[in-house]
């Protein structure tokens, strides 16, 4: 069963979740975590040494502190929790959670990153369109992701977790971010559409009475998106702006 796809632009404005969006950050994250703990595990001599098999078992999806207590544990090492307070420094979990951003910041500086190019022809679509739009993410480093993809400049409003902790707004799945976003905006979530990849974001717009929630299949899996409130799933952007026959999505 398919559907054509609606027109982004009829939308007063469109409201993107960066992460698995607009910008592949996945690959950063691994990159960053594999650089500091390589360096961590030759300082103290911890063994086995790092390996990518450590990321899916240990990291991947748990909080950044749960995901480094877990994986120390697995090399026997134990330090104190800590809070999240702590600078990169402190030999703590928390700590350590901590140092992992600055390596993940250093990774986007020497590596860069490069955004989805079907997401770069929707912006440039909006763009030409007059169509507002805006960043709601609730990483603490969209501001630079943003800039190293090149892209910071077309978003007039970044909801980002520097915000969100700032003005003590509930985290994803809660609405919180996506309205407050729309508010910036000057528009009304129920004639607004919010794309999103994870199952949080969409549950978090789909709250908020976004007009359109598009789910992004970037391995989540379009029942799941579905489930969560997704209007429509499509495995990219590129999909809006497909010649029309290959402008559908599973409905
Ligand atoms: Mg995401």
């Amino acid at each position: 069963m398919t559907a054509e796809l609606p027109d982004l632009t009829t939308y007063d404005a469109v409201l993107f979740d960066l992460d698995g969006v607009i910008t592949p950050t996945a690959e950063v994250h691994m990159d960053a975590w594999r650089a500091m703990f390589d360096t961590l595990f030759t300082e103290w001599d911890i063994t086995p040494p790092y390996g990518e098999a450590d990321y899916f078992e240990y990291l991947d999806g748990k909080k950044r502190y749960d995901g480094v207590a877990s994986l120390l544990r697995s090399r026997d090492v134990e330090v104190p929790w800590g809070d999240p307070s702590d600078p990169p420094t402190a030999d703590t979990v928390c700590g350590i959670g901590n140092r992992k951003n600055e390596f993940f910041a250093r990774v986007l500086r020497e590596e860069g990153i490069v955004a989805y190019p079907g997401s770069i022809a929707v912006l440039d679509v909006l763009a030409a369109a007059g169509t507002p739009i805006a960043i709601v993410s609730s990483s603490k480093n969209a501001r630079e992701v943003l800039t190293s993809a090149g892209i910071i400049d077309r978003f007039p409003v970044i909801m980002d977790g520097v915000i969100a902790e700032r003005d003590h707004l509930a985290s994803k799945p809660a609405p919180d971010v996506f309205v407050e976003a729309a508010r910036m905006l000057g528009v009304a979530p129920a004639r607004s559409a919010a794309v999103e990849d994870a199952l949080s974001g969409v549950a978090s717009a789909a709250a908020g009475g976004f007009g359109l929630v598009v789910g992004v299949d970037r391995g989540v899996g379009a029942d799941a998106l579905r489930e969560a409130g997704a209007d429509l799933v499509v495995p990219d952007l590129s999909a809006f702006t497909a010649p029309a026959p290959e402008r559908e999505a599973s409905a």
